[in-house]
Protein backbone atom coordinates (compact mmCIF):
# COMPACT_ATOMS: atom_id res chain seq x y z
CA UNK A 1 0.00 0.00 0.00
CA UNK A 2 1.19 3.59 -0.68
CA UNK A 3 1.56 6.55 1.75
CA UNK A 4 0.45 10.35 1.55
CA UNK A 5 1.84 12.59 3.88
CA UNK A 6 -0.35 15.69 5.14
CA UNK A 7 -1.11 17.85 8.22
CA UNK A 8 -3.58 17.14 10.52
CA UNK A 9 -5.97 20.32 9.96
CA UNK A 10 -8.86 19.25 12.25
CA UNK A 11 -10.55 16.95 14.63
CA UNK A 12 -14.59 16.06 14.57
CA UNK A 13 -15.50 13.25 16.77
CA UNK A 14 -12.85 10.68 16.22
CA UNK A 15 -11.97 11.88 12.53
CA UNK A 16 -8.98 13.48 11.65
CA UNK A 17 -9.44 15.89 8.18
CA UNK A 18 -5.44 15.91 6.88
CA UNK A 19 -4.49 18.26 4.22
CA UNK A 20 -2.40 17.30 1.31
CA UNK A 21 -1.54 19.24 -1.77
CA UNK A 22 -4.65 20.85 -1.62
CA UNK A 23 -6.90 18.21 -0.66
CA UNK A 24 -8.63 16.89 2.47
CA UNK A 25 -8.64 13.48 3.83
CA UNK A 26 -11.01 12.13 6.47
CA UNK A 27 -8.94 9.99 8.52
CA UNK A 28 -9.07 7.86 11.59
CA UNK A 29 -6.05 6.35 13.95
CA UNK A 30 -4.91 2.81 13.46
CA UNK A 31 -5.55 1.17 16.23
CA UNK A 32 -2.20 1.00 17.66
CA UNK A 33 -1.48 4.52 17.71
CA UNK A 34 -5.55 5.01 19.39
CA UNK A 35 -4.49 2.78 22.00
CA UNK A 36 -2.12 5.13 23.29
CA UNK A 37 -4.69 6.50 24.91
CA UNK A 38 -4.01 9.83 25.22
CA UNK A 39 -5.61 13.11 24.07
CA UNK A 40 -2.99 14.54 22.43
CA UNK A 41 -1.05 11.62 20.54
CA UNK A 42 -2.40 12.72 17.22
CA UNK A 43 -3.67 16.62 17.36
CA UNK A 44 -3.93 19.84 14.85
CA UNK A 45 -0.47 20.68 12.92
CA UNK A 46 0.80 17.05 12.99
CA UNK A 47 2.36 15.77 10.56
CA UNK A 48 1.00 12.33 9.81
CA UNK A 49 1.41 9.45 7.23
CA UNK A 50 -2.29 7.39 5.94
CA UNK A 51 -2.70 4.80 3.53
CA UNK A 52 -5.73 4.96 0.52
CA UNK A 53 -7.92 3.01 3.67
CA UNK A 54 -7.68 6.71 5.45
CA UNK A 55 -6.03 4.88 8.72
CA UNK A 56 -2.93 7.11 10.12
CA UNK A 57 0.00 4.93 10.47
CA UNK A 58 2.63 7.62 11.86
CA UNK A 59 2.67 10.49 13.70
CA UNK A 60 5.64 12.42 12.99
CA UNK A 61 7.82 14.01 16.20
CA UNK A 62 7.18 17.76 16.13
CA UNK A 63 9.10 20.72 16.41
CA UNK A 64 6.88 22.44 19.20
CA UNK A 65 3.67 22.27 20.99
CA UNK A 66 1.06 24.16 22.68
CA UNK A 67 -1.75 22.99 25.17
CA UNK A 68 -4.57 26.21 24.72
CA UNK A 69 -5.36 25.73 21.96
CA UNK A 70 -3.81 22.05 21.11
CA UNK A 71 -1.64 22.58 18.23
CA UNK A 72 1.60 21.05 17.05
CA UNK A 73 4.37 22.62 14.49
CA UNK A 74 3.67 26.29 14.57
CA UNK A 75 6.10 28.14 13.22
CA UNK A 76 5.69 31.59 13.50
CA UNK A 77 3.66 33.53 16.45
CA UNK A 78 2.49 36.72 14.91
CA UNK A 79 2.36 38.78 18.19
CA UNK A 80 -0.05 41.54 17.46
CA UNK A 81 -1.27 45.21 18.58
CA UNK A 82 -2.62 47.81 17.60
CA UNK A 83 -0.26 51.62 17.13
CA UNK A 84 -3.29 52.93 19.36
CA UNK A 85 -6.61 52.18 20.28
CA UNK A 86 -6.10 50.09 22.58
CA UNK A 87 -2.64 51.73 23.65
CA UNK A 88 0.45 50.35 22.50
CA UNK A 89 1.39 48.20 25.71
CA UNK A 90 5.18 47.08 25.53
CA UNK A 91 4.95 44.98 28.89
CA UNK A 92 2.22 42.34 26.82
CA UNK A 93 4.73 42.42 23.95
CA UNK A 94 7.70 41.00 25.62
CA UNK A 95 5.44 38.80 27.21
CA UNK A 96 4.43 37.40 24.47
CA UNK A 97 8.22 37.17 22.93
CA UNK A 98 8.47 35.26 26.27
CA UNK A 99 6.17 32.91 25.34
CA UNK A 100 7.17 32.43 21.89
CA UNK A 101 10.83 31.45 22.91
CA UNK A 102 9.69 29.29 25.87
CA UNK A 103 7.48 27.17 22.94
CA UNK A 104 10.06 27.44 20.61
CA UNK A 105 7.88 29.37 18.06
CA UNK A 106 9.57 32.07 16.06
CA UNK A 107 7.77 35.70 17.00
CA UNK A 108 7.05 38.38 14.79
CA UNK A 109 5.54 41.79 15.34
CA UNK A 110 2.70 43.01 13.52
CA UNK A 111 1.94 46.56 14.71
CA UNK A 112 -1.96 47.21 13.61
CA UNK A 113 -3.99 50.86 12.68
CA UNK A 114 -1.31 52.83 11.31
CA UNK A 115 -3.94 54.68 9.49
CA UNK A 116 -4.38 56.41 12.68
CA UNK A 117 -1.40 57.89 13.79
CA UNK A 118 0.83 60.24 12.31
CA UNK A 119 4.87 59.74 11.05
CA UNK A 120 6.06 61.23 14.10
CA UNK A 121 4.33 58.86 15.98
CA UNK A 122 5.23 55.80 13.85
CA UNK A 123 8.67 56.81 14.53
CA UNK A 124 8.39 56.61 17.86
CA UNK A 125 7.17 53.06 17.87
CA UNK A 126 9.57 52.06 15.43
CA UNK A 127 12.56 53.31 17.96
CA UNK A 128 10.83 51.38 21.14
CA UNK A 129 10.76 48.53 19.02
CA UNK A 130 14.48 48.66 17.84
CA UNK A 131 16.17 45.85 20.02
CA UNK A 132 13.69 43.49 17.63
CA UNK A 133 16.87 43.75 15.31
CA UNK A 134 18.94 42.41 17.76
CA UNK A 135 16.80 39.68 18.07
CA UNK A 136 16.40 38.94 14.39
CA UNK A 137 12.32 39.64 14.95
CA UNK A 138 10.51 41.13 11.67
CA UNK A 139 8.44 44.11 12.69
CA UNK A 140 5.55 44.76 10.42
CA UNK A 141 3.14 48.23 10.13
CA UNK A 142 -0.13 47.48 8.77
CA UNK A 143 -3.56 48.37 8.25
CA UNK A 144 -6.28 46.13 8.04
CA UNK A 145 -8.40 49.29 7.50
CA UNK A 146 -6.26 50.42 4.12
CA UNK A 147 -5.00 47.21 3.30
CA UNK A 148 -1.38 48.12 4.40
CA UNK A 149 1.36 45.61 4.44
CA UNK A 150 -1.46 42.63 4.27
CA UNK A 151 0.26 41.26 1.07
CA UNK A 152 4.06 41.40 2.69
CA UNK A 153 2.43 39.58 5.71
CA UNK A 154 0.70 36.87 3.22
CA UNK A 155 4.52 36.03 1.65
CA UNK A 156 6.11 36.32 4.68
CA UNK A 157 3.76 33.31 6.37
CA UNK A 158 2.98 31.22 2.88
CA UNK A 159 3.95 27.90 3.64
CA UNK A 160 4.03 28.16 7.30
CA UNK A 161 1.59 27.50 10.44
CA UNK A 162 1.00 30.57 11.52
CA UNK A 163 -1.06 31.49 15.13
CA UNK A 164 -2.09 34.73 16.31
CA UNK A 165 -1.80 36.81 19.60
CA UNK A 166 -2.28 39.93 21.29
CA UNK A 167 -4.94 41.38 23.08
CA UNK A 168 -8.40 42.21 21.72
CA UNK A 169 -9.48 44.52 20.19
CA UNK A 170 -5.65 44.91 18.55
CA UNK A 171 -7.28 43.97 14.74
CA UNK A 172 -6.87 39.96 14.83
CA UNK A 173 -9.88 38.44 13.57
CA UNK A 174 -9.63 41.71 10.86
CA UNK A 175 -6.86 40.34 9.53
CA UNK A 176 -7.12 36.53 9.24
CA UNK A 177 -10.28 37.85 7.30
CA UNK A 178 -8.08 39.13 5.28
CA UNK A 179 -5.70 36.02 4.59
CA UNK A 180 -7.90 34.03 2.79
CA UNK A 181 -10.62 35.66 0.41
CA UNK A 182 -13.18 33.50 1.91
CA UNK A 183 -12.07 32.90 5.16
CA UNK A 184 -15.29 32.96 7.97
CA UNK A 185 -13.78 32.80 11.48
CA UNK A 186 -17.35 31.26 12.77
CA UNK A 187 -16.75 28.45 14.63
CA UNK A 188 -18.83 25.40 12.42
CA UNK A 189 -17.89 27.25 9.04
CA UNK A 190 -14.76 24.88 8.86
CA UNK A 191 -16.71 21.38 8.78
CA UNK A 192 -19.23 23.69 5.96
CA UNK A 193 -15.94 23.66 4.40
CA UNK A 194 -15.39 19.83 4.79
CA UNK A 195 -18.68 19.41 3.85
CA UNK A 196 -19.77 17.44 6.71
CA UNK A 197 -22.71 20.47 7.16
CA UNK A 198 -24.21 19.20 10.37
CA UNK A 199 -21.26 19.14 12.43
CA UNK A 200 -19.64 21.30 14.28
CA UNK A 201 -16.42 21.90 16.62
CA UNK A 202 -15.29 23.26 19.37
CA UNK A 203 -11.83 22.59 18.61
CA UNK A 204 -9.05 23.95 16.98
CA UNK A 205 -8.62 24.25 12.81
CA UNK A 206 -5.73 24.94 10.65
CA UNK A 207 -7.36 27.44 8.10
CA UNK A 208 -5.50 26.81 4.55
CA UNK A 209 -4.05 30.23 3.23
CA UNK A 210 -4.41 30.85 -0.88
CA UNK A 211 -0.71 30.25 -1.36
CA UNK A 212 -0.15 27.68 0.50
CA UNK A 213 0.30 27.22 4.50
CA UNK A 214 -2.40 27.98 7.37
CA UNK A 215 -3.45 30.01 9.90
CA UNK A 216 -5.00 28.80 13.71
CA UNK A 217 -8.58 29.93 14.00
CA UNK A 218 -8.15 30.94 17.64
CA UNK A 219 -5.54 33.38 18.82
CA UNK A 220 -3.24 31.04 20.47
CA UNK A 221 -2.09 33.55 23.07
CA UNK A 222 -4.77 36.16 23.73
CA UNK A 223 -5.08 35.88 27.61
CA UNK A 224 -0.62 36.68 27.69
CA UNK A 225 0.34 35.20 30.68
CA UNK A 226 3.90 34.52 31.45
CA UNK A 227 4.90 31.11 30.23
CA UNK A 228 5.69 28.41 33.41
CA UNK A 229 8.76 29.21 33.04
CA UNK A 230 10.91 26.26 35.73
CA UNK A 231 14.22 28.38 37.28
CA UNK A 232 16.15 31.24 36.70
CA UNK A 233 18.60 29.34 34.28
CA UNK A 234 15.70 28.83 31.40
CA UNK A 235 14.48 32.33 32.19
CA UNK A 236 18.08 33.78 31.00
CA UNK A 237 17.96 31.03 27.93
CA UNK A 238 14.34 33.55 26.77
CA UNK A 239 17.24 36.28 26.18
CA UNK A 240 18.63 35.42 23.27
CA UNK A 241 20.44 38.60 23.16
CA UNK A 242 22.56 37.73 26.49
CA UNK A 243 24.53 35.58 24.63
CA UNK A 244 27.24 38.10 24.84
CA UNK A 245 30.92 37.96 23.35
CA UNK A 246 33.01 36.30 27.01
CA UNK A 247 32.01 35.36 29.97
CA UNK A 248 30.97 36.47 33.57
CA UNK A 249 33.04 36.60 36.42
CA UNK A 250 30.96 33.73 38.01
CA UNK A 251 29.89 30.70 35.69
CA UNK A 252 26.84 30.55 37.20
CA UNK A 253 26.00 34.35 37.06
CA UNK A 254 22.53 34.92 37.03
CA UNK A 255 23.39 39.09 35.83
CA UNK A 256 22.07 40.64 38.50
CA UNK A 257 23.88 41.47 41.79
CA UNK A 258 27.21 39.46 40.70
CA UNK A 259 30.29 41.92 39.74
CA UNK A 260 32.28 41.55 36.30
CA UNK A 261 28.80 40.45 34.32
CA UNK A 262 29.12 40.92 30.86
CA UNK A 263 25.02 40.97 30.57
CA UNK A 264 25.42 43.64 32.88
CA UNK A 265 28.16 45.68 30.81
CA UNK A 266 26.42 45.57 27.49
CA UNK A 267 23.47 47.13 29.16
CA UNK A 268 25.61 49.98 30.15
CA UNK A 269 27.34 49.85 26.50
CA UNK A 270 23.76 49.90 25.35
CA UNK A 271 24.15 46.66 23.32
CA UNK A 272 21.49 45.40 24.89
CA UNK A 273 18.25 46.87 25.32
CA UNK A 274 17.82 48.77 28.91
CA UNK A 275 14.39 48.42 28.68
CA UNK A 276 14.83 44.50 27.72
CA UNK A 277 17.08 43.94 30.93
CA UNK A 278 14.30 45.99 33.16
CA UNK A 279 11.95 43.60 31.43
CA UNK A 280 14.01 40.83 32.50
CA UNK A 281 14.37 42.10 36.45
CA UNK A 282 10.90 41.98 36.35
CA UNK A 283 10.22 39.01 35.45
CA UNK A 284 12.72 37.07 37.43
CA UNK A 285 11.11 39.22 40.54
CA UNK A 286 7.81 37.56 39.58
CA UNK A 287 8.83 34.02 38.87
CA UNK A 288 10.58 33.81 42.42
CA UNK A 289 7.36 35.52 43.71
CA UNK A 290 5.03 33.09 42.63
CA UNK A 291 6.70 29.98 41.29
CA UNK A 292 10.39 29.47 42.09
CA UNK A 293 10.00 29.00 45.46
P1 LIG B 1 -9.52 41.41 17.66
O1 LIG B 1 -10.26 41.56 18.95
O2 LIG B 1 -8.04 41.46 17.88
O3 LIG B 1 -9.94 40.23 16.85
O4 LIG B 1 -9.85 42.74 16.82
P2 LIG B 1 -10.94 42.99 15.67
O5 LIG B 1 -10.48 42.45 14.38
O6 LIG B 1 -12.26 42.55 16.17
O7 LIG B 1 -10.89 44.59 15.58
C1 LIG B 1 -11.16 45.43 16.69
C2 LIG B 1 -11.63 46.80 16.22
O8 LIG B 1 -10.58 47.47 15.55
C3 LIG B 1 -12.78 46.72 15.23
O9 LIG B 1 -13.68 47.77 15.51
C4 LIG B 1 -12.10 46.93 13.88
O10 LIG B 1 -12.98 47.48 12.95
C5 LIG B 1 -10.99 47.87 14.24
N1 LIG B 1 -9.83 47.75 13.33
C6 LIG B 1 -9.24 46.62 12.88
N2 LIG B 1 -8.21 46.90 12.05
C7 LIG B 1 -8.13 48.25 11.98
C8 LIG B 1 -7.26 49.15 11.27
O11 LIG B 1 -6.35 48.79 10.52
N3 LIG B 1 -7.49 50.50 11.48
C9 LIG B 1 -8.48 50.95 12.29
N4 LIG B 1 -8.62 52.27 12.42
N5 LIG B 1 -9.31 50.12 12.95
C10 LIG B 1 -9.14 48.78 12.81
ZN1 LIG C 1 26.38 37.92 34.26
Amino acid sequence: MSYIKGVVTTKIKGFYYVASEGKTYECRLRGVLKRRDRKDNCIVGDIVEFGEDGAITAVHERSNMINRPLVANIDYLVIQFAAVDPKLDYERLNILMLNAYYYNIKPVVVINKVDLISPEELEEIKEKLEYLKALDIDLFFISTYNNIGIDRIKDYIKDKITAFGGPSGVGKSSILNLLQDNMELEVGETSKKLKRGKHTTKGTTLLPLDNGGFVIDTPGFSSIEHPPVEDVRRLISLFPEFEVEGSCKFADCIHINEPACRVKEAVERNEISRDRYEFFLRCYEKYKLERWN
